[in-house]
Formats: C-alpha cells, structure tokens, sequence
C-alpha cells in the first residue's frame, strides 16, 4: 500500500513517468484508450533539447538510454531556418545550438513502452477520490485502484475536466486549456535526390516558409516508422470556421485545401510541387493547437486530497513555435517521478503533490509566454497583406 499509481493516457508523459516510477519499483498502470500502440499515427519526427535528454537520462536506465541512440532520425540536420514563401530566407539558426535530438516519435515511444504495464482499451470516463484511495472507471465497465492518480491525457485532458465535478470544495488553482485558433495540416513524400536538389535550405534541418495571409509550411527531412526516408510538411492556418470539413481526418479533403491554398497565393514552384505530388494516403490526421491560460491564484495541489494531479499537455499545452512542449513534458515526469521516488514513506500526498505542481507551473507558464511570443515574432517576419 502507498505505492499503486494510476497512469490515464501512454503517450510521451505518461510513458516516461511510469519508465521513472517502476525503475524505482512503484507498483504502475498505464491505461490508454487506443486499442494498441499502433492504432494511431505517432507524427513525425520530436526536437528533444537539453531539457528533455536531461529528463530522459534521469529517467531511463543507462541501458535503455543507449538504445534511445537507435530512435534517433539520422541525416537531417538539427539547424533552424525561417525564409518567406519564395524560399528567401530571413535567418538561420545554425546546428548545435543546444543540439536538440531528432527522434523518430514511433520510436522513442517503442523503448518508452519496454517494460511497462500498459492495459489498452481503456477510456477513463471518471473517478473518485476516498481520500484515502482514487478509483478510476473505464468505458468498458471496468475500474482500478490506486494512491495516486496521474492525468497524462493530453491536451483534451478528461482528468482536468472532472476536476471541479469531482472537488466541489477547496479546488486548487486548475489551469485552462484552450484553443489556439490555428490548424496544422501535413503529409510526406519520399525523399529522394530530386528533392534534396529542390528543396537546398533543407540540407541543415528544418525550415519555416513564412507565407501570405499568417500561413506557414514547415519542411523539414525524416522517416517513416518504417525507417525510410521522407520529407515531411506542415501548412498552419488560422481558423475561420472549425466546422470546414478538411479539420476531420479525411486525407481528400485535406489535401485538395492545401493544394488550393498554395495555388491562389505566391509560393515558390517546389513548394507547391511539395504539396501536389504528396500521396492522399500519406496525409496525416489534422492537430488544432492549443494554450493554456492560468489563473492569478497559485494554489497547490489542485485536488484537495493530493491524491490526482495533471502532467504534460493535460496540464500546459503550448503553441509549438518553439517546440518546447514535449521538452517541458519529460521534465514533468522527471520531477514527479524523483518527488515520489525520495519521498519518506508514508507519502504526504499533499506536502508532494503541492511541490510538484508549483514547480511544474511556473516552469510551464514561462514556456508558454516563450512559445506565443515565438509565434507573434514568426507572424511579425511576415506583414500580412
Ligand atoms: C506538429 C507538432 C510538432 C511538435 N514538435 C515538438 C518538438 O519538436 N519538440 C517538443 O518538445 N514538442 C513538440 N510538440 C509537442 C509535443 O508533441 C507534446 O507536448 C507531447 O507529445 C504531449 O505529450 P503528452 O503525453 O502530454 O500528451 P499526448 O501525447 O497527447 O498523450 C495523451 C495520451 O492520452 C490518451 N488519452 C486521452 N484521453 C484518454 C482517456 N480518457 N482515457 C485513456 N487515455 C486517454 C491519448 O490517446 C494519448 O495517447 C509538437 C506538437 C505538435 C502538434
């Protein structure tokens, strides 16, 4: 007893808390709604910086870190460039500036996954808090008990939401996740030498063609789960109607908008070419960004047991201008993970839950001004017309 903790969701947060947690012999159980881990596309390729191998190197076995090495995208260049849509660019971040590593995500989630009890099927829909266990209930009927309950589930967190229905009373400070108001729509292609010849700021990593009308394309070089080479590009737009029917996952519709979009306005020839000659099945699912907003209150921990709390997206999504998110989330796991690990026991589920949250905060609200700022500076490069 006083070691069972509840993890809702295997994406990157969750996995890398239970990976620190059952490392130092925590009873753990991720429960993800996916029917297996490849049920959904993982994206493409992940920025980890320094803040984030950190994390993972606190985390991971030194064994399991060194076969991270084999996740890694190789080739690709780890330099920044932004340019306008004719493919001038305005500057360029050279490579090695705290050299962030380029990971395969369907890889990284691989040795993420290793070792750890992970029941798919599994829908949190809600839960309950005696104050002395949490019990968390599943779409199919089922339930688990646990001391701790850990809501990595990701932008449209259902913990975060049943938080102020399950706490009526002495709720702490509960951030808000909001849209962002803008809509990333992408695919690949293979890359071959044709591309590499049409595509030459590519060669140093990854670039931002800042277009007409706040739209964007990120290009940058990757692979497939598969391990074969691709280029892989993102076309962000704000949004005026979030009901238009290229926002659900239907690759036609997608892609016949961005092909639309880049021909009514000035982009560079193999640019577009980049777009026309994407296959519709290589066309990934659309990602609306999100933010978060906090309120003036520091009150820790949100629940008043101590006993749920929040980690990753579900607690700090970001706009991904500065691609700080994931960073920010394996730190998450790092710290809760050490917390719970040093912890006396019995745990003083308050005292640790309180630290943890108030320290996780004020980094995260430092990283989300840092990202919407990016994102003003990147619409700032590029005066509208
Ligand atoms: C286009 C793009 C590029 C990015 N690039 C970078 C980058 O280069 N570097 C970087 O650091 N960050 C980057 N990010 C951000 C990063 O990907 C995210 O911050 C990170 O993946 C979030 O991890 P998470 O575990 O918190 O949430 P998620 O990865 O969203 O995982 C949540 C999991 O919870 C599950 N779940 C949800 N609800 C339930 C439920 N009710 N019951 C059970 N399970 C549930 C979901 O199925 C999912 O598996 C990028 C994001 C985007 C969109």
């Amino acid at each position: 007893m006083g070691n069972s903790v509840i993890i809702i969701g295997a994406g990157l947060g969750g996995l890398a808390l239970a990976q620190g947690l059952v490392r130092a012999s925590f009873n753990v159980t991720v429960f993800e709604r996916d029917e297996s881990p490849t049920s959904r596309a993982q994206g493409y390729r992940i920025s980890i910086r320094s803040m984030g191998m950190n994390a993972l190197t606190a985390i991971l076995s030194p064994e399991k870190m060194s076969r991270l090495a084999s996740a890694k995208v190789a080739d690709v260049g780890d330099a920044f460039t932004c340019a306008n849509e004719k493919m001038e660019p305005f500057f360029s971040i050279p490579q090695g500036q705290d050299a962030a590593h380029q990971f395969l995500r369907s890889e990284l989630r691989n040795v993420l996954q290793e070792g750890i009890h992970i029941e798919w099927k599994k829908r949190l829909v809600r839960f309950e808090d005696t104050g002395r266990q949490v019990i968390a209930y599943f779409e199919d009927g089922s339930h688990a008990m646990g001391d701790l309950l850990v809501g990595c589930d990701g932008g449209g967190s259902i913990v975060r939401e049943l938080l102020p229905l399950v706490y009526q009373k002495g709720l702490g400070s509960i951030p808000k996740v909001v849209d962002g108001n803008r809509a990333i729509l992408g695919g690949q292609i293979d890359r071959t030498p044709e591309w590499e010849r049409l595509l030459p700021l590519n060669k140093t990593g990854m670039v931002r063609f800042l277009g007409p009308n706040s739209h964007y394309l990120g290009v940058c070089f990757s692979e497939r789960a598969d391990r074969s080479p691709t280029v892989f590009w993102a076309f962000l737009e704000e949004i005026k109607d979030p009901n238009a029917p290229w926002y659900q996952f239907d690759q036609g519709r997608i892609l016949k908008h961005c092909k639309e979009l880049m021909k009514n306005e000035p982009w560079h020839e193999n640019l577009k070419k980049l777009v026309h000659d994407t296959p519709v099945e290589a066309i990934m699912p659309p990602w609306l960004t999100r933010t978060t907003q906090f309120p003036n209150s520091d009150q820790f921990p949100i629940a008043p047991t101590g006993r749920v709390t929040l980690l990753g997206d579900s607690a700090h999504a970001m706009p991904t201008e500065k691609g700080l998110g994931g960073n920010n989330v394996l730190e998450d796991a790092r710290l809760l993970s050490t917390l719970l690990t040093s912890s006396p026991k019995p745990i003083d589920w308050l005292k640790l839950i309180g630290k943890y949250e108030r320290e996780m905060f004020a980094r995260a609200k430092i990283a989300i001004q840092e990202s919407e700022s990016a994102a003003d500076y990147f619409r700032g490069l590029r005066p509208q017309s």
